[in-house]
């Protein structure tokens, strides 16, 4: 069957564990992840080019002129957009690509592509995701109450999307195999097996004397 080509858009609360999620499932099961471009500075550990492209405003926005982005949003005071040259390249090959992006880009990516297949993740309690920002060490106070209010306003979106997955601490693997059957069971629906069910009907075919 035709295992891939689907866009698969994860989003989720600040400090839910979408980047490692994200990370780990592109390991474990083979998905092409999008490096997305930010106009934010770089956290420790973080590379030009692994975890973001990291750009100025000014660099950022003549990519959005030239129409480098699939989406793009605006999100805690920066920007951030999906290159859409990486997207298109993979799925025009039939590969399956994880988007790790906010809700105002995920509804955008819906509108463009409406077999695009929106999960949110979250973690079990308000207070968990709280924790494990305040856990993670690498913003202040002000940037976590500003994620946590944002929070708030990310929840009223969550309707829009066709999946909610919980992230529990210390169930990972749970929580990417979720994920992984949510995708694989998409993929085996009829009308995205439109080439795989014409080469079998014409297989058939041959065996019709
Ligand atoms: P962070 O600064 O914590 O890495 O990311 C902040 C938010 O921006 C997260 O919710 C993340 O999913 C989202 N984000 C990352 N890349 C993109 C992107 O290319 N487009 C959009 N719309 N959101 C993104």
């Amino acid at each position: 069957m035709d295992r891939n080509g689907s866009l698969i858009v994860l989003s989720g609360f600040s400090g839910v564990g979408k980047g490692t999620v994200s990370k780990e499932i592109v390991k474990k099961y083979g998905y092409h992840l999008s490096v997305s471009a930010t106009t934010r500075g770089p956290r420790p550990g973080e590379e030009h080019g692994r975890e973001y492209f990291f750009l100025s405003k000014e660099e950022f926005l003549d990519s959005v002129a030239q129409n480098g982005f699939i989406e793009y949003a605006q999100y805690v005071n920066n920007y951030y957009g999906t290159p859409r040259k990486f997207v298109e390249e993979k799925l025009e090959s039939g590969q399956g690509v994880i988007l790790e992006i906010e809700v105002q880009g995920a509804l955008a990516i819906k509108e463009q592509y409406p077999d695009a297949i929106l999960i949110f993740l979250t973690a079990p309690t308000a207070a968990d995701l709280k924790e494990r920002l305040i856990g993670r060490g690498s913003e202040t106070m002000d940037v976590i109450n500003d994620r946590l209010k944002r929070a708030v306003e990310e929840a009223e979106f969550i309707d829009h999307y066709d999946y909610i997955v919980c992230n529990e601490t210390g169930k990972i693997e749970k929580c990417m195999e979720d994920i992984h059957n949510i995708i694989e069971t998409e993929n085996t629906k009829v009308r995205k097996q439109q080439n795989f069910i014409a080469g079998l009907k014409e297989e058939l075919k041959t065996y019709e004397q």
